[in-house]
């Protein structure tokens, strides 16, 4: 079997769903009885499709599954993982504003990984040349998470 990372993080903004939380949807959220979830102005709002399929991949592999985002939006961010019925599958949540190195400092100090077994899926290229000097294999995510992604970056992880 292929080498598999100790921890893999996703950034939650364009890397778990098509939107900014602090600017393009407005907190706070809702779900209805039928399971969809929508802002505060009605609108619907939805992770990428194979979120759920790709956190489940990773549980299924024993994977332990982290998220690191800068947004400013902490409440709505924890809320909407929530509603979307994500949030069991973290095991750790580093969600606040500041370069992702902090937050990825906290993550080994704990989870106890060295970074060097980490995987990072994120959208910005800012955060993977930071977070890529670490140590940190990072993949770019250039439109949303999804299973395709997911198999090429722990391909990745397994050559490096
Ligand atoms: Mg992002």
């Amino acid at each position: 079997m292929a080498r598999l990372p100790q921890l893999v993080v996703f950034d939650l903004d364009y890397t778990l769903w098509p939107f900014w939380v602090d600017t393009h949807v407005t907190p706070p959220f809702h779900r209805s009885r039928d399971g969809v979830v929508s802002d505060s102005g009605g609108k619907t709002i939805r992770p990428y499709p194979d979120v759920p399929a790709v956190l489940d991949h990773l549980q299924g592999l024993g994977v332990p599954i982290a998220a690191a985002s800068r947004t400013g939006e902490i409440r709505g961010a924890n809320q909407l993982l929530d509603l979307f019925n994500l949030s069991r599958y973290f095991a750790y949540k580093e969600i606040y504003p500041g370069c992702k190195i902090t937050h990825f400092e906290r993550l080994q100090a704990k989870s106890r990984v060295p970074l060097s077994q980490m995987i990072f899926f994120d959208d910005e290229k800012r955060n993977i040349v930071d977070v890529g000097k670490l140590g940190v294999t990072c993949v770019h995510v250039r439109s949303g998470m999804n299973l395709h992604v997911l198999a090429e970056g722990l391909e990745r992880f397994a050559k490096a």
